[in-house]
This record gives structure tokens, sequence and C-alpha cells, in this order.
């Protein structure tokens, strides 16, 4: 058996982030994965601007070091909005989004970690966790003082807080992704795009980058039937003739999103969730990389604090998911019901929302207001 103070299970931003506090801290830290890496993700790599300052903040890693570095890939303050096929809005944000490719950005982060004093485990499976903190695994059994689970949103963490699975299955997004070359599609696209009117709770997106484009779908998947037919008809909407052939041609990858099942107590015994496996992805857009390191932060901090103090993390860990997290997961959930539980999606209503409110929802988007009814957001970074 071996021992650490914190055994972190997952060395995605949420795991790599909670393995960065703790090493800088000087507490011994195992970070299990059951990939090597750099490993695959599929992900849009889609970075908000709260996310961006959470970098600079917790990593010490300032936009332009990243972009020269090559961890971002692309930066775009353009954005169009369509309603199946038809433009609604289009225009530049004020602040930019930030597109980094997820095997790049994930081993950065890593090495971060490593470098703080993380001892990394690569090829270990977590096949069991005990709420006392022994976590079995594919390389032997690891006990830590306290353990995180950012093994994502198929946790096997998450396993041990017995939690119902119908409630959490209700809630789950599936998504389905694939990058091609620029000239795949007949239309050309150099910004973000949003398309509505794809699924009946969920969009479909367009992100151009270095490589190609990433063109993506995601919604709940109690609302659709199938998802790789809404995939057929997404690519019609973009122009493609035969859409069949275009996915032979480009096999489609597809992983769920927590989409609306954040907990509100995410600590067992003397085990913490952060990230997916916690459910920390915002409802409306599915938001997770920002959720991701927030939480693998907040997961740090308190148990850093429990193990410097001889208390217990729960209570800081609660606090702060139930202060700064929980408000935004509750607010884009209603924005949620409103779009599409009210059946205002469609075109007029969401093109004039959008016209009024445009600039509200760009800033609720990137953090700087909350998706709580669009009021002024105070971060604790
Ligand atoms: C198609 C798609 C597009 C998305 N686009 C965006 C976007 O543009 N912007 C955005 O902010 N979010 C996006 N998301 C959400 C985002 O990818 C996640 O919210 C984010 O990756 C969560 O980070 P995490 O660290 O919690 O988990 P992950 O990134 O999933 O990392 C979990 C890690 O745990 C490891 N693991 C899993 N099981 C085990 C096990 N049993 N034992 C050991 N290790 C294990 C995995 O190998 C992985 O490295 C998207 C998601 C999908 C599916």
């Amino acid at each position: 058996m071996y021992h650490a103070d914190v055994v972190i299970a997952g060395a995605g931003p949420a795991g790599s982030t909670a393995a960065l506090i703790l090493a800088r801290q000087g507490f011994s830290v195992l970070l299990l994965d059951k990939a090597s890496f750099p490993r695959k993700k599929l992900c849009g790599g889609l970075l908000t601007w709260k996310a961006m300052r959470l970098l600079e903040h917790l990593h010490g890693c300032p936009a332009q070091t990243l972009i020269e570095g090559g961890i971002v890939d692309t930066v775009t303050d353009g954005f169009a909005l369509y309603y199946r096929g038809s433009l609604l809005s289009s225009g530049r944000f004020a602040y930019p989004f930030h597109l980094v490719k997820r095997p790049v950005f994930d081993n950065h982060l890593l090495t971060l970690a490593q470098k703080a004093g993380a001892r990394i485990v690569p090829d270990c499976a977590v096949l069991r966790c005990s709420p006392e903190g022994t976590v079995s695994t594919s390389r032997g059994d690891f006990r830590g003082r306290y353990v995180i689970g950012a093994d994502g949103v198929n946790s096997t963490v998450r396993k041990c807080f017995r939690l119902p699975r119908a409630r959490w299955n209700n809630n789950l997004a599936a998504a389905i992704e694939i990058t091609v070359p620029r000239d795949a599609i007949p239309r050309i696209t150099n910004h973000p795009e949003l398309h509505a009117g794809i699924l009946a709770t969920g969009y479909g997106w367009v992100f151009p980058n270095q490589e190609g484009i990433v063109l993506g779908i995601c919604g709940l998947k109690r609302d659709a039937l199938n998802f790789r037919d809404a995939f057929a008809d997404f690519l019609r909407v973009l122009g493609v003739e035969d859409p069949q052939t275009f996915i032979r041609e480009h096999p489609l990858a597809g992983h769920p999103i927590p989409y609306g099942n954040a907990l509100h107590d995410p600590v067992r015994g003397n085990v913490l969730l952060g990230g997916d496996a916690g459910g920390y992805a915002d409802p409306l857009l599915g938001e997770g990389i920002f959720y991701a390191l927030l939480t693998g932060w907040y997961a740090g901090e308190a148990v850093a604090e429990a193990l410097r103090t001889g208390t217990h993390p729960a209570h800081a860990y609660r606090k702060r998911i139930h202060s700064f997290i929980l408000p935004e997961m509750r607010g884009a959930n209603r924005l949620r019901w409103l779009l599409y539980g009210l059946n205002i999606l469609n075109p007029k209503n969401l093109g004039r929302y959008f016209r009024l409110r445009g600039d509200t929802l760009a800033e609720m988007v990137h953090g700087m207001r909350s998706y709580d009814w669009g009021r002024k957001k105070q971060w604790d970074f």
C-alpha cells in the first residue's frame, strides 16, 4: 500500500490544479490517472474570461504566456448566433475567447503540478474508493489522509457516495464532437458560432482553430432520441449535402457532460469530489474547464488547511461551493428553462433577446456578471 497526505484520482484540469495547490504547500500528493499524458480529451477547449483570470491567478499563466508557449491555439473576439442556419446576431465581444487543444493544455497543467512536487502515476485506473481514503487501482492500493475524486463525469470515486443513479442521469447531456479540415463544410467560418434549434435542450457549435474546425452538439440526453441523427441534422443545417457520407469519412466521437447535476454536498468521509466528477459544469453551455480549475483550487485549499490544523475540509469546501458556484449553476439552469422550457427558443424571440440583452449575456458567459439575474459577479480570485 502506497501512502500520501492526499491521493488525487484523475489528472484533468481539476485534479492537476488540486495537486498543484497541495504540492506547493509541501504536502505529499499522488496524482493517479488511467491514461498517460499527453492524452486525448474530447472538448471544444473554449476558455472564458473567468477561466483565463484563474489560470493567471492560480497557475501563474497570463494569457500572453499561454499564447507564446503554444498552449492557447486561437484567440478570437468574434461570435455569431444562428437558428437553424439563419443568422440571428453576430459581432465582437469586449473580451476574446481563448481556444486550447486539450491534450496540450492538460499536459501543461500536469507538468506544473509535477514541478511543484506532485508525484504522477500514469496508466493507473482507479477501480474502487472507500470513504475512509483507500483507493484500489490497477497498480495496487493507495491510501491518502484525504482523497480528491477528479476522475471526470463517469467518476469511479463518486460511487462511494452511493448517489441515486436516476437523478444523476436525468441531468446528463450527451455531446458529439469532431475536428475536420476547414474545407469540409461549405461555409467559411472565422469565429465561434453557436447554433440553436438543433436539439430540444442544447445547441450546436462551430469553433475554428489552427488545425481546422471543431463541430459539436450537446444536449440533455432525456430530451433527444438519437444524437447521431441530431448531428446529421446539424451538418445539413451547416450546408453539408450528404451527412451520412460525411459521418463515414469523419467518424463521430461522444462523451457525456454534467448538465445540471452539480452536487450540493461533494464530501463523504475523507473524500472530496471536484470538476465533472462533482457535476460542476454549467447547465446552459456546458462550460466545465473553469469549474474544474475552480473546484480543484477550492478542494486543494480546503484539504491543505485541514492537514495544517487537524480539522476537516468539508465545511470550508462546501462553503465556497455554495457561495460561488451553486448560484451560477442555479442561474444558468433558470436561463436554460426560460429559453427552452418556455419554448421561447424560436428565431424571433431569440433574436430579440440577443439584441436587448446580448452584452449582458456575453458578460454572463465570460463571468463578469453572474448567471444569477445578471448581477455583477464578485469571484474570490
Ligand atoms: C464534446 C465536449 C466539448 C466540451 N467543450 C468545452 C468547452 O469548449 N469549454 C469548457 O469549458 N468545457 C467544455 N467541455 C467540458 C469539459 O471538457 C469538462 O467539464 C472538463 O474536462 C472537466 O475537467 P475534469 O478535470 O473535471 O475532468 P476531465 O477533464 O474529464 O479529466 C478526468 C481525468 O480522469 C481520468 N480518469 C477517468 N476515470 C479514471 C479512473 N477510473 N481512474 C483513473 N483516472 C481516471 C481521465 O483519464 C482524465 O484524465 C466539453 C465537454 C465535451 C464532452
